[in-house]
């Protein structure tokens, strides 16, 4: 398992999620839960599969590691610069929303609510159910929603190290902020890629 490659510049989300801040969550915080999951992965008789079936087969220190790779893997990837072109979720994702929701931004207002009221260290998450019904959770520590057979397709990371830095306590508005450099092309393409809902 290898450390993921930032998909944008160390400085390219400013100011929602600082240089300082990434340096440190990808090259400290993600790099150490990758290490880790590299010694406890041989033997384990899980090292031949997916990460996400590691996460969902796993426990202990292991499915911490797991967890928290797999979580952060999705975090960096879904995000991009943010500028004056950012399209909202499209197709049947944004059909399914506004069935579920009304509007995104109702949506987006119950998905930051959802992460301010997780207690404690964790990650609130979009997913997709098996009859194609979309479900925000909260997951707490390195819990991700494929544990209970949920296809997640978008996370925000409510981890204090994700925020702290330039927001303080303030996490709310940390969350917030975020929906500017969401990058909804990529969740409209992980929705997308489950054969069910294409
Ligand atoms: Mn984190």
């Amino acid at each position: 398992m290898n450390l993921i490659p930032l998909p944008y510049a160390i400085d390219a989300l400013e100011p929602v999620i600082s240089a300082k801040t990434l340096s440190f969550h990808h090259g400290k915080h993600l790099q150490a839960y990758v290490d880790n999951l590299n010694k406890l992965l041989p033997g384990s008789g899980l090292e031949d599969l997916p990460l996400e079936e590691i996460v969902a087969k796993s426990s202990g220190a292991l499915f911490n590691n797991a967890g928290q790779v797999l979580n952060h893997n999705m975090y960096f990837e879904q995000f991009r610069p943010a500028s004056s072109i950012m399209p909202g979720p499209t197709g049947h994702l944004k059909t399914q929303i506004e069935a579920q929701w009304g509007t995104v931004e109702a949506f987006q207002t119950e998905f930051v609510a959802k992460g301010v009221s997780l207690f404690g260290s964790g990650w609130v998450w979009l997913s997709a159910a098996e009859d194609g019904t979309l479900v925000i959770t909260q997951e707490p520590g390195a819990c991700n929603p494929v544990q209970k057979g949920l296809k997640p397709i978008l996370t925000f990371d409510v981890w204090e190290h994700a925020y702290y830095l330039d927001w303080q306590n303030r996490r709310g508005d940390h969350l917030k902020a975020l929906w500017r450099i969401l990058d909804w092309a990529i969740i409209n393409n992980r929705h997308s890629t489950y054969s069910r809902f294409s």
